[in-house]
């Protein structure tokens, strides 16, 4: 267990807590602010310990709302709403760019070149209106081979010496992520990791949990790989912190002092593992709720309890970033997890533009093989016990639909 994360109600708990109306008397009436800034690895960006994700919104009024509570750092990607995202951000940012922190993201592809790379960084600095992003991210890694193309690195370099890019990063949430960062560790591909995860990716919580889980926690070796980061000088933020955002599932047990999704970003803060947490902020209320969570460092044992809670119930429905102990059960070749993610933007975020986005994307790999198989194959092949034919076929039958057109 980490020094910083023993159990008991401190004064970094109540802190985080002001203006959400848990703590009864003086906080109540104060808006909710962010209470910590935490320095990048050896990079000199210093960003807010609870930032903006914006895959799921495309609205300057919520990225402004942010700005105002002391959200510092900015995190879109050229993909994410069709662009409108990065538009967002780049027009309520507009004329104070100098104080944020904006990082964006491109998938490079294996094959791709340079100057199809720069192409798509140049999109994203329109779209922004800037002349510069802070980070630049190769997005959503699986496959080594889009880290072991040549040029990337030299895209990069060519873009750090134009300015254009401050910092290089590498972000994923894929099932064949640990491999993908150790990589990127190995050839210094990045200053900054972006990756997925959250509680129940950290053994000691489940050792800290034992006799509540009646289920094997699938290992992901994430913890070993973004220790490794933090210890070379490379920055880590984590997505993904809320192992499906199910909020409301725990609304009525949250009595004991902080929300579900507090007690989830102070697990993941006040571990070795991870710099900051990167969240989809969809709603003002969801703002308030996530930043009061800031620079909380304890968690009582009622907000202990809430995550065990949650994570007994999710456990046999989440599919663990950077897991893949099921990849070579599938003869037909789903790409089983990243099936399983669609499905969770559907099923659990509620966002089903997302979710056809990103299954349209698999392609071949998608689930649609599932609706003629009996399922013996993958049968068992979950160590946290999700049903995954169940799922899988679910999945092509809700997203294999084409995208609609954007409102
Ligand atoms: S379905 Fe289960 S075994 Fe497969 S990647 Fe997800 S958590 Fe791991
Ligand atoms: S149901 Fe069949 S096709 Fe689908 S993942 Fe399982 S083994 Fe593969």
């Amino acid at each position: 267990m980490d020094r910083r994360r023993f159990l008991g109600v401190g004064a970094g708990l109540t802190a985080g807590l002001a203006g959400l109306g848990t703590v009864a008397g003086r906080a109540a009436a104060e808006p909710p602010r962010i209470r910590r800034y935490v320095k990048l690895g050896t990079t000199d960006l210093e960003v807010s310990d609870i930032s903006f994700g914006s895959s799921r919104s495309s609205d300057p009024d919520l990225v402004r709302h942010a700005a105002d509570r002391g959200v510092t750092y900015f995190d879109t990607a050229e993909s994410y709403r069709g662009g409108r995202a990065e538009e967002a951000i780049g027009e309520a940012l507009s004329g104070r760019r100098d104080r944020f922190v904006i990082a964006s993201k491109h998938k490079a592809w294996s094959g791709e070149t340079r100057d199809s790379m720069m192409t798509a960084l140049e999109g994203s600095l329109r779209r922004l209106r800037t002349d510069w992003v802070d980070i630049y991210f190769n997005h959503a890694v699986n496959d080594l081979r889009r880290l072991q193309n040549p040029e990337w690195r030299e895209f990069t370099d060519r873009a750090v010496r134009d300015g254009k890019i401050r910092y290089r990063g590498v972000s994923g949430h894929g099932s064949n992520l640990g491999e993908c960062l150790d990589h990127a560790l190995d050839h210094d591909l990045a200053d900054v990791l972006l990756a997925a995860y959250n509680f129940a990716e950290d053994a000691s919580f489940f050792e800290r949990m034992r006799a509540r889980f009646h289920f094997v926690a699938p290992q992901t070796g994430l913890s070993r790989v973004l220790r490794r980061a933090r210890a070379k000088g490379v920055g880590v933020l984590a997505m993904k912190t809320l192992m499906g955002a199910r909020l409301n599932d725990m609304r009525p047990f949250e009595t004991g002092g902080a929300t579900f999704a507090q007690a989830a970003f102070r697990w993941v803060l006040s571990g070795a593992n991870v710099d900051g947490v990167v969240i989809s902020m969809t709603d003002i209320a969801a703002i308030d709720e996530y930043v009061a969570a800031s620079g909380g460092d304890r968690l009582s044992a009622d907000e202990l309890g809430l995550l065990g809670r949650y994570a007994e119930h999710q456990g046999p429905r989440y599919c663990r970033p950077g897991c893949g102990a099921c990849v070579e059960s599938c003869p037909a070749g789903v790409e089983i997890a990243e099936v399983l993610r669609t499905r969770m933007y559907d099923v659990d975020y509620r966002d089903p533009l997302l979710a056809r986005t990103d299954y349209a994307a698999l392609g071949s790999g998608g689930g649609a093989a599932c609706l003629s198989c009996d399922g013996t194959p993958c049968l068992g092949a979950c160590p946290a016990g999700i049903p995954i034919a169940g799922f899988t076929r679910d999945a092509a039958l809700r997203l294999g639909r084409a995208v609609p057109a954007l409102a």
